[in-house]
């Protein structure tokens, strides 16, 4: 496509005179003008392109415009555009059915919402009814989503602003042993302390006060921390001793992200309600839902389930969610996330930590990986401080500008770098983001001091 910086520069500045942005101060942005995508790759209208390894915000797993995806939604628009919720419509019964076959365990009945928060809130609403519980207990390390319920039970500071009190948020330290809150040697004390943890904040805070435990299968947003084996075995054992509903979030980690189509898959594990968005349908038309067992689906078989949205279960996004599952299984996306992870993604990345002093800890599987900067290796102190701002987080910013200028688009969040692109991304182009990675890191490994 060739450049076209007078459109570009309309495009901007309707954004500045009138759209309103999330989670940013206003007069503090500054929104990149976007012309097109394709696959892996999106452009502006200057005519600079980028290799997108952060997927969006991680949701484009079959990457941008694929033409198999983008004929079902526009079949869709002109056979049936829309519909309401309370009718069995084609697309909604289709989508509903490809989801529950490939969810783990009898989570078979699929509740339609437009996006994770939603998911989230209504899995709590749920849990909430199904026990006659008020409390939910989450990770301090955790994402959920930017409504009251879903951002009271995160963990990362855009809960401060908007904490409650009422949501009945409590929550706990998970494992990480790299930053490790229970002082563990290994893996397997890490498990078994993080695990104790868990079971002494049910019992302090009263096993017949809390209705669920969410946790992110792998926290995505709070850094990509895969489990230690037996961790999330550990809390289906405490759930189920307590009477407590677990809900695994699986909006980001879900969909093939890690090779699996749900990442619980890794772990043997059955949550008694799973919450699913982005990958469901690569984010093309907004759709989310939540995977409901057995059991709690029988609690609203006679009784009436005390929530709904206009646009559950919407046919455009149905479709979309319908044509993405074709194409991840005609084309092998999942298998391909879990190849690319182990034999390019992965091994490059911790390729670069050797080289880069700058690189702390390399952690991820599939096409979900995470590099952890830090000033020094030995005392692990992060390239920047835990939600810094301004000046403070200038290291991290001219890591992601570099970046920028090398043709790639970064996930960065507090002192990592994400690396998330799209699970149908080709050898060759994690080659080129990986090399990309590289050159940026130089200027993060200016800022180590060992
Ligand atoms: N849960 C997890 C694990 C997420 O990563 C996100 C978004 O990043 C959400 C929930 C919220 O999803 P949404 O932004 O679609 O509401």
């Amino acid at each position: 496509p060739s450049p076209d910086p007078q459109a570009g520069a309309a495009v901007k500045a309707a954004d500045r005179a009138h759209v309103f942005h999330s989670w940013s101060a206003q007069e503090l942005i500054d929104p990149l003008a976007v012309a097109g995508a394709e696959g892996s790759y999106f452009w502006d209208y200057d005519g600079n392109r980028y290799l997108d390894f952060a997927s969006g915000l991680v949701f484009t797993n079959i990457g941008y415009q694929h033409p198999k995806v983008v004929a079902a939604i526009q079949e869709q628009a002109g056979h049936l555009a829309t519909f309401a919720p309370a009718f069995a419509v084609e697309a909604r019964s289709e989508a509903a059915r490809l989801i529950a076959e490939r969810t783990p365990g009898d989570l078979d009945k699929i509740f339609f919402t437009n996006g994770g928060a939603e998911a989230v809130e209504n899995a709590i609403r749920m849990a909430r009814v199904h026990t006659g519980r008020p409390k939910v207990l989450s990770a301090y390390r955790s994402y959920h989503g930017g409504t009251t319920t879903a951002i009271n039970v995160t963990g990362d500071p855009r809960r401060w602003a908007n904490d409650s009190g009422a949501a009945g948020a409590v929550h706990f330290w998970t494992p990480f042993l790299y930053r490790s809150p229970f002082y563990s040697a290994d893996e397997a004390e890490e498990c078994a302390r993080a695990l104790e943890h868990l079971e002494s904040t049910v019992r302090f805070e009263g096993p017949g006060t809390i209705a669920a435990v969410i946790l992110e299968t792998i926290p995505g947003t709070a850094g990509i921390m895969p489990p230690p084996p037996g961790y999330l075995a550990g809390v289906r054992e405490i759930c189920d001793r307590h009477g407590i509903v677990f809900i695994l979030d699986e909006v980001m980690a879900g969909f093939g992200r890690t090779g699996k189509w749900f990442a619980t898959e890794h772990f043997d594990v059955v949550p008694d309600l799973l919450t699913f968005a982005k990958g469901v349908n690569s984010g093309y038309v907004p759709l989310g839902g939540v995977a409901i067992s057995g059991a709690i689906a029988e609690t609203f078989a006679k009784r009436p389930f005390p929530g709904g949205l206009t646009y559950s279960g919407h046919p455009l996004a149905c479709a979309a969610a319908v044509a993405t599952i074709e194409v991840m299984a005609e084309e092998g996306t999942v298998e391909h996330a879990a190849r690319i992870g182990e034999s390019v993604l992965g091994p490059g990345l911790r390729e670069l930590a050797e080289r880069h002093p700058s690189v702390g800890e390399v952690r991820g599987m599939g096409a979900f990986w995470a590099l952890e900067l830090v000033r020094d290796r030995e005392t692990r102190e992060p390239l920047v401080p835990y939600n810094a701002k301004g000046e403070e987080n200038a290291p991290m910013a001219a890591f992601a500008a570099e970046c920028r200028k090398n043709g790639l688009w970064p996930f960065v969040n507090m002192n990592r770098t994400h690396a998330v692109p799209p699970c149908n991304v080709s050898e060759a182009e994690a080659e080129q983001g990986l090399a990309a990675l590289d050159a940026a890191l130089a200027t993060a490994d200016e800022h180590t001091t060992a």
